[in-house]
């Protein structure tokens, strides 16, 4: 990935509050010195589109007939990478087993499917998006990201690529926090951090 669009991404995420820096407290009680609430760069419609523009870019040369994202945080950066690419934009749905289509979505045989997420951690979520592709008879051929911010490699079945990777938030024990050692405020930020 070049200089240029990490930075630019990474401004964008900013300048929209949707990377902050400081001490916050994380779902899982670690605390942490970045956080990562991507949907605040999304609520931004021309930010949307030049992320989704900056992502389509990096499978620009390949052929893909659709796009597909997971629910809901996938939605709106997927639907942005579809524009930009000129092809359709599907989203997955939590089921009991996974992953399913619903609203009528259809994925025809064969059709080459990139799956576009916000933040990647673990992979689950877009894993379980490639296994409802190929229930369907698509071909998944690459999963795209703003961020990745996975710690173990994701294994996923395809080619991977990302705005932003490798930019790992520290995240300590509170009884071992330095930020908390040198008397830094901590915030609890809203809702869950980052999803799968
Ligand atoms: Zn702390």
């Amino acid at each position: 990935m070049s200089t240029t669009t990490i930075d630019r991404t990474v401004d964008l995420m900013v300048r929209s509050g949707a990377l902050m820096r400081g001490h916050f407290k994380l779902t899982s009680g670690l605390h942490s010195d970045e956080y990562c609430q991507c949907a605040k760069v999304l609520e931004h419609p021309e930010m949307a589109e030049e992320l989704g523009r900056l992502l389509a870019d990096l499978y620009r040369d390949e052929q893909v007939d659709v796009v597909v994202s997971p629910a809901i945080g996938g939605i709106v950066i997927g639907h942005e990478v579809a524009r930009s690419l000129g092809v359709r934009s599907l989203f997955a749905e939590r089921s009991e087993t996974g992953m399913a289509f619903r609203r009528g979505f259809r994925i025809e045989p064969s059709e080459k499917v990139l799956i576009i997420e916000d933040v990647v951690t673990t992979g689950g979520s877009v894993r379980a998006v490639a296994e409802a592709v190929t229930a369907a008879g698509g071909e998944t051929v690459g999963f795209g990201f703003i961020m990745d911010r996975s710690r173990q490699p994701l294994n996923l079945p395809a080619q991977t690529k990302a705005l932003v990777e490798g930019r790992q938030m520290e995240v300590y024990e509170p009884d071992s926090c330095p930020l908390c050692e040198a008397g830094v405020p901590i915030e609890k930020p809203g809702s869950r951090p980052e999803s799968g």
